[in-house]
Protein backbone atom coordinates (compact mmCIF):
# COMPACT_ATOMS: atom_id res chain seq x y z
CA UNK A 1 0.00 0.00 0.00
CA UNK A 2 1.17 3.38 -0.75
CA UNK A 3 1.03 6.45 1.52
CA UNK A 4 -0.95 8.82 0.86
CA UNK A 5 0.62 11.64 -1.37
CA UNK A 6 -2.10 14.78 -0.55
CA UNK A 7 -0.34 16.64 2.19
CA UNK A 8 -1.40 17.15 5.34
CA UNK A 9 -1.80 20.92 5.19
CA UNK A 10 -3.43 21.56 8.73
CA UNK A 11 -0.98 19.34 10.37
CA UNK A 12 1.67 21.24 8.36
CA UNK A 13 0.20 24.81 8.66
CA UNK A 14 0.14 24.25 12.37
CA UNK A 15 3.60 23.02 12.02
CA UNK A 16 4.64 25.84 10.36
CA UNK A 17 2.82 28.55 12.67
CA UNK A 18 4.41 27.26 15.27
CA UNK A 19 7.69 27.91 13.78
CA UNK A 20 6.66 31.66 13.34
CA UNK A 21 5.80 31.39 17.24
CA UNK A 22 9.23 30.33 18.28
CA UNK A 23 11.29 32.80 15.62
CA UNK A 24 8.82 35.82 16.56
CA UNK A 25 8.72 35.90 20.13
CA UNK A 26 10.82 35.85 22.95
CA UNK A 27 11.47 32.21 24.89
CA UNK A 28 12.27 32.26 27.87
CA UNK A 29 10.70 29.38 29.75
CA UNK A 30 14.25 28.13 31.31
CA UNK A 31 13.39 24.50 30.47
CA UNK A 32 13.23 24.94 26.98
CA UNK A 33 16.08 25.66 24.23
CA UNK A 34 16.23 25.48 20.04
CA UNK A 35 18.06 22.01 19.55
CA UNK A 36 20.42 21.99 16.39
CA UNK A 37 18.80 21.11 12.85
CA UNK A 38 20.95 18.05 13.09
CA UNK A 39 19.40 16.61 16.03
CA UNK A 40 15.83 17.02 14.50
CA UNK A 41 17.03 15.14 11.66
CA UNK A 42 17.89 12.02 13.30
CA UNK A 43 15.09 12.50 15.58
CA UNK A 44 12.63 12.28 12.44
CA UNK A 45 14.98 9.42 10.72
CA UNK A 46 13.98 6.15 10.43
CA UNK A 47 14.97 4.65 13.28
CA UNK A 48 11.66 5.46 14.05
CA UNK A 49 10.12 2.14 12.59
CA UNK A 50 12.75 -0.25 14.43
CA UNK A 51 11.61 -2.32 17.45
CA UNK A 52 14.41 -2.79 19.92
CA UNK A 53 13.40 -3.82 23.35
CA UNK A 54 16.50 -4.61 25.14
CA UNK A 55 20.10 -3.34 25.26
CA UNK A 56 22.63 -3.27 22.62
CA UNK A 57 23.30 -6.98 21.68
CA UNK A 58 21.02 -8.45 24.08
CA UNK A 59 17.63 -7.73 21.81
CA UNK A 60 14.29 -9.39 21.70
CA UNK A 61 13.76 -8.75 17.84
CA UNK A 62 16.68 -9.24 14.90
CA UNK A 63 17.75 -6.44 12.92
CA UNK A 64 19.09 -4.41 15.46
CA UNK A 65 22.85 -4.63 14.51
CA UNK A 66 22.32 -0.73 13.47
CA UNK A 67 20.08 0.34 16.17
CA UNK A 68 22.87 -1.21 18.20
CA UNK A 69 25.65 0.96 17.22
CA UNK A 70 23.47 3.94 17.52
CA UNK A 71 22.43 3.45 21.10
CA UNK A 72 26.06 2.05 22.25
CA UNK A 73 27.55 5.22 20.45
CA UNK A 74 25.17 7.50 22.60
CA UNK A 75 25.81 5.77 25.73
CA UNK A 76 30.00 5.51 24.66
CA UNK A 77 29.22 9.67 24.26
CA UNK A 78 27.62 10.25 27.14
CA UNK A 79 29.77 8.57 29.69
CA UNK A 80 33.08 10.33 27.86
CA UNK A 81 31.06 13.67 28.70
CA UNK A 82 30.13 13.48 32.42
CA UNK A 83 32.59 11.04 33.02
CA UNK A 84 30.19 8.06 33.69
CA UNK A 85 30.52 4.58 34.64
CA UNK A 86 27.41 3.68 32.97
CA UNK A 87 24.37 5.21 31.09
CA UNK A 88 20.98 4.58 30.17
CA UNK A 89 19.44 6.29 27.39
CA UNK A 90 16.75 5.27 26.87
CA UNK A 91 14.38 6.58 29.29
CA UNK A 92 11.19 8.96 27.36
CA UNK A 93 11.63 11.88 29.70
CA UNK A 94 13.05 13.32 32.56
CA UNK A 95 10.41 11.96 34.55
CA UNK A 96 10.65 8.27 33.77
CA UNK A 97 14.62 8.51 34.24
CA UNK A 98 13.77 9.43 37.79
CA UNK A 99 10.78 6.62 37.98
CA UNK A 100 13.46 4.18 36.48
CA UNK A 101 16.03 4.71 39.22
CA UNK A 102 13.45 4.90 41.98
CA UNK A 103 12.32 1.77 40.29
CA UNK A 104 15.97 0.14 40.65
CA UNK A 105 17.06 1.31 43.73
CA UNK A 106 13.96 1.58 46.22
CA UNK A 107 11.24 -1.06 47.62
CA UNK A 108 7.83 0.10 47.29
CA UNK A 109 7.29 2.98 50.56
CA UNK A 110 10.99 3.72 50.95
CA UNK A 111 11.91 6.79 52.81
CA UNK A 112 13.47 9.56 50.42
CA UNK A 113 14.08 13.16 50.46
CA UNK A 114 13.80 15.60 48.28
CA UNK A 115 13.23 19.32 47.48
CA UNK A 116 9.54 20.75 48.11
CA UNK A 117 7.40 21.59 45.01
CA UNK A 118 7.01 25.33 46.55
CA UNK A 119 10.65 25.35 46.63
CA UNK A 120 11.97 24.52 43.19
CA UNK A 121 11.94 21.05 43.60
CA UNK A 122 10.42 18.50 40.20
CA UNK A 123 6.80 16.93 40.69
CA UNK A 124 8.43 13.29 40.70
CA UNK A 125 10.59 14.53 44.02
CA UNK A 126 7.49 13.42 45.72
CA UNK A 127 4.31 15.04 45.06
CA UNK A 128 1.42 14.16 46.41
CA UNK A 129 -0.28 14.29 42.28
CA UNK A 130 3.04 12.16 41.18
CA UNK A 131 3.02 8.72 41.57
CA UNK A 132 6.82 9.26 43.12
CA UNK A 133 4.46 10.53 46.09
CA UNK A 134 2.13 7.91 46.38
CA UNK A 135 4.27 4.89 45.94
CA UNK A 136 7.14 6.40 48.10
CA UNK A 137 7.12 8.28 51.31
CA UNK A 138 8.77 11.44 49.88
CA UNK A 139 9.86 13.63 52.95
CA UNK A 140 10.73 17.68 51.97
CA UNK A 141 13.32 19.85 52.42
CA UNK A 142 13.28 23.45 51.67
CA UNK A 143 15.58 26.64 51.33
CA UNK A 144 16.74 28.97 54.17
CA UNK A 145 14.22 31.68 55.14
CA UNK A 146 16.38 34.92 54.76
CA UNK A 147 19.38 33.76 52.08
CA UNK A 148 16.29 31.21 50.16
CA UNK A 149 19.02 28.63 49.48
CA UNK A 150 18.88 24.73 50.09
CA UNK A 151 18.66 24.12 53.67
CA UNK A 152 21.55 21.81 54.38
CA UNK A 153 21.17 22.01 58.07
CA UNK A 154 17.35 21.10 57.53
CA UNK A 155 18.64 18.15 55.21
CA UNK A 156 21.17 16.77 57.72
CA UNK A 157 18.36 16.95 60.73
CA UNK A 158 15.81 15.32 58.48
CA UNK A 159 17.79 12.54 57.23
CA UNK A 160 18.72 11.64 61.09
CA UNK A 161 15.07 11.77 61.75
CA UNK A 162 14.30 9.99 59.12
CA UNK A 163 16.98 7.71 57.97
CA UNK A 164 16.12 7.89 54.18
CA UNK A 165 17.20 5.01 51.68
CA UNK A 166 17.50 7.64 49.16
CA UNK A 167 18.06 12.01 49.51
CA UNK A 168 17.35 13.54 45.36
CA UNK A 169 18.89 16.82 45.09
CA UNK A 170 17.94 18.92 41.90
CA UNK A 171 15.35 21.83 41.16
CA UNK A 172 12.80 22.68 38.48
CA UNK A 173 12.98 26.19 39.67
CA UNK A 174 16.37 27.11 42.08
CA UNK A 175 18.31 29.85 40.69
CA UNK A 176 21.58 28.55 42.62
CA UNK A 177 24.36 26.39 42.08
CA UNK A 178 23.90 22.93 43.91
CA UNK A 179 27.05 21.79 45.48
CA UNK A 180 26.93 17.85 45.67
CA UNK A 181 29.75 17.63 48.44
CA UNK A 182 27.89 18.22 51.37
CA UNK A 183 24.57 16.43 50.37
CA UNK A 184 27.15 13.22 49.55
CA UNK A 185 28.44 13.76 53.30
CA UNK A 186 24.67 13.81 54.51
CA UNK A 187 24.12 10.36 52.44
CA UNK A 188 27.26 8.84 53.97
CA UNK A 189 26.16 9.76 57.77
CA UNK A 190 22.79 7.94 57.53
CA UNK A 191 23.37 5.21 54.77
CA UNK A 192 21.52 6.87 52.09
CA UNK A 193 21.91 6.48 47.97
CA UNK A 194 22.32 9.98 46.42
CA UNK A 195 20.63 11.03 43.22
CA UNK A 196 21.08 14.55 41.66
CA UNK A 197 18.58 15.21 39.44
CA UNK A 198 20.57 17.12 36.68
CA UNK A 199 17.26 17.99 34.16
CA UNK A 200 17.41 21.80 34.27
CA UNK A 201 21.32 22.03 34.37
CA UNK A 202 22.84 19.17 32.24
CA UNK A 203 23.96 21.83 29.78
CA UNK A 204 25.75 23.89 32.36
CA UNK A 205 27.25 21.13 33.93
CA UNK A 206 28.62 19.79 30.22
CA UNK A 207 29.73 22.88 29.62
CA UNK A 208 31.84 23.34 32.88
CA UNK A 209 29.44 26.30 34.10
CA UNK A 210 27.94 23.95 36.85
CA UNK A 211 29.73 21.59 39.37
CA UNK A 212 29.57 17.96 37.74
CA UNK A 213 27.56 15.38 40.29
CA UNK A 214 28.45 12.42 38.27
CA UNK A 215 31.62 11.70 40.53
CA UNK A 216 29.91 12.30 44.12
CA UNK A 217 26.21 11.09 43.88
CA UNK A 218 25.67 7.40 43.14
CA UNK A 219 22.72 8.49 39.98
CA UNK A 220 22.57 11.38 37.74
CA UNK A 221 19.48 11.60 35.93
CA UNK A 222 18.79 14.33 33.52
CA UNK A 223 16.51 15.62 30.29
CA UNK A 224 17.88 15.51 27.41
CA UNK A 225 16.31 18.48 26.30
CA UNK A 226 16.76 21.48 28.15
CA UNK A 227 20.48 23.23 29.02
CA UNK A 228 21.70 20.37 27.23
CA UNK A 229 20.15 21.52 23.92
CA UNK A 230 19.09 17.85 22.42
CA UNK A 231 16.07 16.00 21.72
CA UNK A 232 13.06 15.74 24.03
CA UNK A 233 14.11 12.67 26.45
CA UNK A 234 15.87 11.16 29.59
CA UNK A 235 19.08 9.99 30.26
CA UNK A 236 20.85 8.09 34.04
CA UNK A 237 23.91 7.83 34.58
CA UNK A 238 25.66 5.94 37.71
CA UNK A 239 28.10 3.19 38.78
CA UNK A 240 29.04 0.52 37.70
CA UNK A 241 27.21 -1.55 40.98
CA UNK A 242 23.68 -0.28 39.80
CA UNK A 243 23.95 -0.47 36.09
CA UNK A 244 22.50 -3.99 35.83
CA UNK A 245 19.53 -2.58 38.48
CA UNK A 246 18.64 0.65 36.51
CA UNK A 247 18.83 -1.30 32.96
CA UNK A 248 16.61 -3.82 34.36
CA UNK A 249 14.48 -1.06 35.46
CA UNK A 250 14.09 0.72 32.66
CA UNK A 251 13.18 -2.06 30.46
CA UNK A 252 11.35 -4.20 31.22
CA UNK A 253 10.40 -2.52 34.64
CA UNK A 254 8.86 0.42 32.98
CA UNK A 255 9.24 0.81 29.48
CA UNK A 256 8.49 -0.82 26.50
CA UNK A 257 10.74 -0.20 23.18
CA UNK A 258 13.12 2.46 23.03
CA UNK A 259 12.95 5.35 21.06
CA UNK A 260 16.03 4.88 18.92
CA UNK A 261 15.36 8.08 16.85
CA UNK A 262 15.20 9.88 19.84
CA UNK A 263 18.42 8.09 21.26
CA UNK A 264 20.03 8.88 17.62
CA UNK A 265 19.20 12.24 18.39
CA UNK A 266 20.80 12.17 21.98
CA UNK A 267 24.01 10.80 20.63
CA UNK A 268 24.00 14.01 18.23
CA UNK A 269 23.62 16.38 21.32
CA UNK A 270 25.93 14.61 23.01
CA UNK A 271 28.95 15.20 20.74
CA UNK A 272 27.36 19.13 20.46
CA UNK A 273 27.99 19.53 23.78
CA UNK A 274 31.31 18.09 23.95
CA UNK A 275 33.20 21.08 21.96
CA UNK A 276 34.32 24.07 23.05
CA UNK A 277 31.69 26.08 21.10
CA UNK A 278 29.03 24.46 23.61
CA UNK A 279 31.70 25.62 26.49
CA UNK A 280 31.34 28.70 25.76
CA UNK A 281 27.46 28.57 25.10
CA UNK A 282 27.62 27.13 28.62
CA UNK A 283 29.17 30.35 30.21
CA UNK A 284 26.67 32.83 27.89
CA UNK A 285 24.03 31.14 29.04
CA UNK A 286 24.86 32.17 32.87
CA UNK A 287 26.25 35.58 31.94
CA UNK A 288 23.32 36.26 30.49
CA UNK A 289 21.33 35.34 33.84
CA UNK A 290 23.67 37.53 35.66
CA UNK A 291 22.76 39.83 33.21
CA UNK A 292 18.63 39.55 33.63
CA UNK A 293 18.95 39.22 36.93
CA UNK A 294 20.98 42.95 37.76
CA UNK A 295 18.67 44.54 35.08
CA UNK A 296 15.72 43.24 36.80
CA UNK A 297 17.02 43.88 40.10
CA UNK A 298 18.13 47.11 39.28
CA UNK A 299 14.71 48.29 38.15
CA UNK A 300 13.23 47.17 41.20
CA UNK A 301 12.11 43.86 41.62
CA UNK A 302 12.96 40.88 43.88
CA UNK A 303 14.66 37.80 42.84
CA UNK A 304 14.52 34.80 44.95
CA UNK A 305 18.01 34.52 46.67
CA UNK A 306 18.96 38.09 45.75
CA UNK A 307 20.24 36.90 42.01
CA UNK A 308 21.20 33.79 39.97
CA UNK A 309 24.62 30.87 39.62
CA UNK A 310 22.89 29.38 36.65
CA UNK A 311 20.35 29.96 34.04
CA UNK A 312 17.60 31.13 35.15
CA UNK A 313 15.75 33.61 37.39
CA UNK A 314 12.76 33.52 39.78
CA UNK A 315 11.04 37.15 39.96
CA UNK A 316 8.84 37.61 43.26
CA UNK A 317 6.29 39.78 41.80
CA UNK A 318 5.00 40.86 44.95
CA UNK A 319 8.06 43.63 44.86
CA UNK A 320 6.47 44.97 41.50
CA UNK A 321 2.76 44.70 43.06
CA UNK A 322 0.47 43.39 45.85
CA UNK A 323 -2.18 42.85 43.24
CA UNK A 324 0.03 41.50 40.93
CA UNK A 325 -0.20 37.29 40.63
CA UNK A 326 2.15 34.96 38.19
CA UNK A 327 -0.80 33.79 36.50
CA UNK A 328 -1.88 37.10 35.01
CA UNK A 329 1.95 38.32 34.48
CA UNK A 330 2.41 35.05 32.41
CA UNK A 331 -0.99 36.41 30.42
CA UNK A 332 0.06 39.67 29.54
CA UNK A 333 3.83 39.13 28.69
CA UNK A 334 2.26 36.22 26.36
CA UNK A 335 0.38 38.69 24.58
CA UNK A 336 3.29 40.75 24.43
CA UNK A 337 5.26 38.06 22.63
CA UNK A 338 7.31 37.22 26.18
CA UNK A 339 6.99 33.33 26.86
CA UNK A 340 8.00 32.32 30.55
CA UNK A 341 6.16 30.74 32.93
CA UNK A 342 4.51 31.42 36.37
CA UNK A 343 6.06 29.97 39.73
CA UNK A 344 5.73 29.94 42.96
CA UNK A 345 8.02 31.19 45.31
CA UNK A 346 9.25 30.14 48.73
CA UNK A 347 6.17 29.83 50.81
CA UNK A 348 3.82 31.26 48.35
CA UNK A 349 0.74 32.52 49.98
CA UNK A 350 -1.05 31.76 46.19
CA UNK A 351 -2.00 28.45 44.45
CA UNK A 352 0.23 26.67 42.08
CA UNK A 353 -2.17 27.73 39.52
CA UNK A 354 -1.78 31.45 40.45
CA UNK A 355 1.47 32.11 42.19
CA UNK A 356 3.17 35.07 43.25
CA UNK A 357 6.32 34.85 41.10
CA UNK A 358 7.23 34.01 37.72
CA UNK A 359 10.55 31.96 35.97
CA UNK A 360 12.76 33.51 33.19
CA UNK A 361 15.66 31.33 32.01
CA UNK A 362 18.30 32.12 29.00
CA UNK A 363 18.69 28.72 27.46
CA UNK A 364 16.77 29.81 24.07
CA UNK A 365 17.69 33.21 23.87
CA UNK A 366 21.31 32.23 24.45
CA UNK A 367 21.13 30.16 21.50
CA UNK A 368 19.78 33.02 19.57
CA UNK A 369 23.05 34.53 20.05
CA UNK A 370 21.63 37.04 22.53
CA UNK A 371 24.12 38.35 24.94
CA UNK A 372 24.07 40.60 27.64
CA UNK A 373 23.10 44.02 25.96
CA UNK A 374 20.12 42.07 24.69
CA UNK A 375 19.12 40.90 28.26
CA UNK A 376 19.01 44.22 29.36
CA UNK A 377 16.89 45.02 26.89
CA UNK A 378 14.17 41.83 27.57
CA UNK A 379 14.53 43.07 31.63
CA UNK A 380 13.24 46.49 30.38
CA UNK A 381 10.86 45.07 28.28
CA UNK A 382 9.17 42.54 30.69
CA UNK A 383 9.20 44.95 33.53
CA UNK A 384 7.09 47.47 31.55
CA UNK A 385 4.44 44.88 30.91
CA UNK A 386 4.50 44.40 34.94
CA UNK A 387 4.19 47.65 35.58
CA UNK A 388 1.35 47.93 32.97
CA UNK A 389 -0.39 44.32 32.60
CA UNK A 390 -3.64 45.53 31.72
CA UNK A 391 -2.71 48.01 29.65
CA UNK A 392 -3.50 47.05 25.75
CA UNK A 393 -1.17 49.54 23.84
CA UNK A 394 1.73 48.59 26.55
CA UNK A 395 1.43 45.24 25.73
CA UNK A 396 1.02 46.02 21.48
CA UNK A 397 3.69 48.26 21.98
CA UNK A 398 6.20 46.06 23.63
CA UNK A 399 5.16 42.96 21.16
CA UNK A 400 6.57 45.43 18.43
CA UNK A 401 9.88 45.92 19.93
CA UNK A 402 9.53 42.01 20.87
CA UNK A 403 9.42 41.15 17.00
CA UNK A 404 12.12 43.64 16.38
CA UNK A 405 14.95 42.28 18.65
CA UNK A 406 14.06 39.09 17.59
CA UNK A 407 14.04 39.48 13.90
CA UNK A 408 17.89 40.24 14.82
CA UNK A 409 18.36 36.83 15.69
CA UNK A 410 16.61 34.33 13.28
CA UNK A 411 16.14 31.00 14.95
CA UNK A 412 15.20 28.82 11.73
C1 LIG B 1 12.04 18.83 33.72
C2 LIG B 1 12.37 18.07 34.93
C3 LIG B 1 12.04 16.71 35.05
C4 LIG B 1 11.13 15.99 34.10
O1 LIG B 1 11.44 16.00 32.78
P1 LIG B 1 10.32 15.60 31.70
O2 LIG B 1 11.11 15.29 30.48
O3 LIG B 1 9.41 16.77 31.58
O4 LIG B 1 9.61 14.40 32.21
C5 LIG B 1 12.51 16.02 36.15
N1 LIG B 1 13.22 16.64 37.10
C6 LIG B 1 13.52 17.95 37.05
C7 LIG B 1 14.32 18.57 38.14
C8 LIG B 1 13.09 18.72 35.96
O5 LIG B 1 13.36 20.02 35.93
Amino acid sequence: MPWPTTRDTEVFDLIDREVDRQNQGLQLIASENFTSPQVMEAVGSVLTNKYSEGYPSKRYYGGNEVVDEVEELARTRVCELFGADHANVQPHSGANANLGVYLALLEPGATVLGLSLDHGGHLTHGSPVNISGRFYDFVSYGVTPGEERIDLDQVRDLALEHRPAMIVAGATAYPRTIDPEPIREICDEVGALFMFDAAHIAGLIAGGAHPNPVPVADVVTFTTHKTLRGPRGGCILSRSEHAAAIDKAVFPGLQGGPLEHVVAGKAVAFAEAATPEFRDYAHQIVANARALADSLTADGCRLVSGGTDNHLVLLDLRSISEDLTGKDAQLALDAAGITLNKNTVPDDPRSPFVTSGLRMGTPSVTTQGMQEPEMARVAELTMRVLRSPADASVLDEVRTEVRTLCEKFPVY
